[in-house]
């Protein structure tokens, strides 16, 4: 009880405390926060994009982000108003690494982009297969592979770390950080910033000349100008998308 009697002590006091405030007057209102975005993309916004649209709404999202004004969204209304179909815009090849949140380092809602994920952002059959789903069969009009700041799978292969399955996928690292080694003074190994951060951005010009390399389907809507596959590395610490030039 003494509790209770504590507590209603102490509302008490501060109801009297906000009572006796004195009335502001004649001060400007804040402007009313914005709605949240219910909207979410249709078959006809869809399809009135193109390539090059896509990649500035998400060269534009990625601003929003680093300069901390994301996008109010009722998440819950999008959820519904996309359950019944989806019509994306693009799709992200990003690294598992649990700092670079694709949806929200582009702000992003949900049925706006499709996002594949895997240590070190490279492809493989399954994700190739997933990236032509998106694109061929669900209409998203451009492929973003983005790699980022320290990465640790090009770190772990660089410096040669060998663990369980890990090793495998390692080894898929070699040609990049092969490139990156002759271009740069140094040893190869991750406390080489220069040589990390040129394996880092050779590995996603490898990983979109593999996905290339291994589907037709693709390749022939890039060439048809249907689709764009574009290359970038998000710093961690700004939270910017560094562009790679195609
Ligand atoms: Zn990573």
């Amino acid at each position: 009880m003494k509790y209770f009697g504590l507590v209603a002590t102490l509302l008490a006091a501060g109801f009297a405390v906000i009572s006796c405030a004195p009335k502001a007057e004649n001060t400007v209102e804040a402007p009313p926060a914005p709605e949240p975005l219910r909207a979410v993309l249709t078959a006809d916004s869809q399809q009135a994009l193109t390539p090059e649209k896509v990649l500035e709404e998400l060269k534009a999202g990625n601003r929003r982000f680093a300069d901390g004004q994301l996008t109010r969204r009722d998440y819950l209304a999008q959820a519904d108003a996309t359950a019944s179909g989806q019509y994306p815009k693009a799709v992200i090849l990003g690294c598992v690494d649990s700092r670079v949140p694709p949806e929200i380092i582009f702000d992003q809602g949900i049925g706006d982009i499709f996002v594949g994920r895997v240590a070190g952002n490279v492809e493989d059959v399954n994700l190739v297969g997933s990236i032509e789903f998106a694109t061929k069969v669900a209409g998203s009009k451009v492929i973003v592979i983005l790699g980022h700041t320290s990465c640790g799978a090009i770190k772990g292969a660089a410096d040669g770390v060998e663990l369980g399955n890990l090793t495998e996928l390692l080894n898929d690292f070699d040609e990049p950080i092969a490139r990156a080694d002759a271009a740069t003074e140094g040893e190869a190994n991750s406390a080489n910033a220069a040589f990390l951060n040129l394996a880092i951005e050779e590995n996603v010009r490898q990983t979109i000349a593999d996905i290339l390399d291994q589907s037709p389907v693709i390749t022939e809507m890039v060439e048809d100008g249907e689709l764009a596959i574009v290359g970038g590395v998000y710093d961690l610490a700004s939270g910017r998308v560094a562009w790679l030039d195609s």
